[in-house]
């Protein structure tokens, strides 16, 4: 008879974008930038203003979007050379010196979260891995005023966007994608 008893739960990292609360104003985008040096004109999470709907009944939906972290990384699955993999908490990274630049990940990534860097690699997000590493939260986390984006443990049913995720309604982009991603918008 098998025990779950002292078994290591695996951690799945995930993060949540609070659409209710997110005012557009990229300093997301501006922390990440700074915090890995993100090439001038390229950006590992960016920000998208949607308007949906007719005059006069209009909404407008703000996501701050970024690499998904997908648990069936399909990123991960086209890379030749194993640069694209998953590490810890399930982040999916990018191997630089690995990395020929053949453009694979890419073509197979349905959330256009990667680019080629000035220097020949492919670089995104990496849910700052280096600072939760630490016991930090990703940049873009720490700096938002308005509290709209929350990262954690998404297998621990203690954590913060365990909550969310169980008590507000949400939804991720591209399902049909079968990425199965861990970027969640609530709604
Ligand atoms: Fe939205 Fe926060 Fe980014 Fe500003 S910093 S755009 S409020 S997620
Ligand atoms: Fe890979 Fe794209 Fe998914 Fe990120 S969003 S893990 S780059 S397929
Ligand atoms: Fe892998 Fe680099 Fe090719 Fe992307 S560009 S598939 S990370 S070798």
């Amino acid at each position: 008879m098998s025990s779950v008893t002292g078994a290591k739960r695996q951690r799945r990292y995930a993060m949540t974008v609070d659409t209710r609360l997110c005012v557009g104003c990229k300093a997301c985008v501006l922390a990440c930038k700074a915090e890995n040096a993100v090439p001038d004109g390229l950006c590992r999470d960016w920000v998208v203003e949607e308007t949906r709907g007719e005059f006069p009944a209009l909404s407008m939906e703000i996501r701050s979007e970024r690499c998904n972290h997908c648990t069936e990384a399909p990123c991960v699955a086209n890379c030749p050379t194993g640069a694209s993999h998953v590490n810890e908490g399930g982040a999916v990274l990018v191997t630089h010196y690995k990395c020929s630049g053949c453009k694979a990940c890419i073509a197979a990534c349905p959330y256009e979260a990667r680019f080629v860097h000035p220097d020949g690699y492919v670089d995104k997000c990496t849910f700052c891995l280096h600072r939760v590493k630490k016991g930090g939260q990703p940049a873009c986390v720490s700096i938002c005023p308005t509290a709209t984006l929350t990262f954690g443990d998404a297998n621990d049913p203690a954590s913060a966007v365990s909550s969310q995720l169980a008590s507000r309604r949400s939804k991720v982009l591209h399902p049909e994608s079968g990425a199965d991603p861990n970027l969640h918008f609530l709604l």
